[in-house]
């Protein structure tokens, strides 16, 4: 939005923002596109969408054609590339947590588009039973937003709240004897292919009724 403020006074004329002298204006907004074009994309914003075109072609030009700015241009993005390589990123709140993968019938069931018997509605975690139950009693727990969750395998420390929220259900589920649960249950996360899992949207199960095997098949 400020961004595209500053794009609307713009000119175009000469190769910085105030013409052909830099200005304070350029030394400010530089760094802070380059940041701009290499962190919007780890929130799934494409860049051409978000920068508005005569800063843009501003940013390119400026890079190019003035050494000063060529030189500062290398020294962040070294930084940035370094923040590549340490992990750095794993720690800002959702940073390349993106969800590209289609929605799934637990969408739906969350939508309230098809039925299921629901046990638990929460505002984070819905709870409903297994359409094809393997055990006598067999509920599905799930995040109502899977944001990124399309396995267990994609969770990072970004998703410890929700994560715990289902266990913390799963456990609620296992211990109601209303759903004819007794003294203890399976909790299952079924992981990927050969973890056996068909909807990619984390689910764990809580499976009871009747004395559980082990090992699993
Ligand atoms: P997975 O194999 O992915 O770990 O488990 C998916 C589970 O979702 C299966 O146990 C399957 O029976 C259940 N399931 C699939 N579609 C539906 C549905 O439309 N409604 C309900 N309630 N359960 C479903």
């Amino acid at each position: 939005m400020q961004l595209q403020v500053i794009d609307d006074v713009l000119d175009g004329r000469g190769q910085y923002l105030c013409g052909d002298e830099v200005s304070l204006g350029d030394a400010t907004l530089f760094p802070t596109m380059i940041f701009a074009k290499h962190m919007l994309p780890k929130f799934g914003v494409p860049v051409e969408d978000a920068l508005p075109s005569k800063i843009n072609k501003w940013y390119e030009g400026v890079i190019q054609s003035d050494d000063d700015f060529k030189k500062v241009y290398n020294e962040i993005m070294g930084g940035l590339l370094k923040w590549e390589d340490n992990k750095r990123w794993d720690n800002i709140l959702l940073a390349g947590v993106r969800d590209d993968e289609p929605a799934t019938i637990f969408d739906k069931i969350v939508a309230g588009d098809i039925p299921a018997a629901i046990v638990k509605d929460t505002d984070k975690v819905l709870a409903f039973k297994d359409i094809n139950p393997a055990a006598p009693s067999h509920v599905l727990v799930i995040p109502k937003d899977r944001s990124g969750l399309s396995s267990l395998r994609k969770a990072t420390p970004d998703h410890a709240e929700i994560l715990g929220l289902l266990l913390v259900a799963a456990g609620e589920i296992a211990n109601d004897k209303s759903l004819g649960f007794g003294d203890g249950a399976r909790i299952v996360i079924n992981d990927g292919p050969d973890g056996g899992q068909e909807v990619s949207h984390l689910h764990v199960h809580v499976l009871g009724g009747r004395q559980l095997m082990w090992p699993p098949g």
